[in-house]
């Protein structure tokens, strides 16, 4: 699984997350909710190195990804990510790129190289594995653009998944989708479970429901850093929160 032990972030002087200790199961989805601008979404760009990206972003505490080290000093930053993917709001495939190449793409840039036979089962197999095959096995050429939202949202699934990451970061993966796409884009994530460790970020507390079986709660506010107010099984953040203000948040009460 995946961890984080006193993690704290800064974009320039401008502290944005203190001291965030989570445990993130192995094989299962944690859920991160809370109000927007709490730090969910830095939270998630830590995990996987993708926080340093951005000028002046400053890191504190360890992240560790099975025990170990994801910033150890020597380790290859593109090798973290491919490690623990990433999935975005608003579904990023090319979209003059084919289907097939779109999911192939993922391998390109981790740097796998693979032959014509292991690329064309690779792709089939990502694509069932996103929930995406029996709706594109007969247009493959198509380009990614030409598909809907939600089959967008999982062909950057199915990209993700290609080069066999062993946690999938997902920021908000359903909220530009409309209700359906939604419920795919869960079935998928529910299939996935077991095999891969989950971490998602939602403003949706049904979802959250439905697909984590962890849950934190972060909060800040003008004068504090986003950390975690409370974090535990998401049957027990729901129904029985130890602290007032996850009450009020997950009863809408924010
Ligand atoms: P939302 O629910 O709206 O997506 P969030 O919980 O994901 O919010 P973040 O995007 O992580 O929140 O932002 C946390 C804090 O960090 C905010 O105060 C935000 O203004 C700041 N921040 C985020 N990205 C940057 C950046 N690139 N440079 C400077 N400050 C940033
Ligand atoms: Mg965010």
């Amino acid at each position: 699984g995946l961890a984080t032990r006193d993690l704290s972030a800064w974009f320039g002087a401008h502290k944005v997350l203190e001291r965030v200790s989570l445990e993130m199961a192995a094989g299962q989805v944690t859920a991160l909710i809370g109000p927007s601008g709490c730090g969910k979404s830095t939270y998630l760009r830590t995990l996987n190195r993708m926080h340093e990206m951005v000028r002046g972003a400053q890191l504190g505490g360890e992240v560790l990804l099975n025990g170990e080290d994801v910033y150890a000093h020597g380790r290859r930053p593109a090798e973290v990510r491919r490690r623990i993917g990433m999935v975005f709001q608003r579904p990023n495939p090319f979209p003059a790129m084919s289907i097939a190449d779109n999911v192939a793409s993922g391998l390109k840039l981790a740097g796998i190289k693979v032959g014509r036979d292991h690329r064309e089962h690779l792709i089939e197999d990502s694509l069932r594995r996103a929930g995406l095959w029996n709706e594109v096995s007969n247009r493959l050429g198509t380009p990614g653009g030409a598909l809907s939202g939600g089959q967008q949202q999982r062909l950057c699934i199915a990209r993700s998944l290609a080069v066999e990451p062993e946690v999938l970061l997902m920021d908000e993966p359903c909220s530009a989708l409309d209700p359906t796409s939604t419920r795919r884009v869960e079935e998928t994530i529910a299939e996935l479970r077991g095999r891969l460790t989950i971490v998602i970020v939602t403003h949706n507390m049904q979802q959250a429901q439905r697909i984590s079986q962890s849950c934190a709660f972060f909060l800040a506010s003008h004068d504090t850093p986003g950390r975690i107010v409370e974090a535990g099984p998401t049957e027990q953040l729901f129904s029985a929160p130890v602290d007032q203000r996850t009450a009020d948040y997950v009863n809408g009460r924010f």
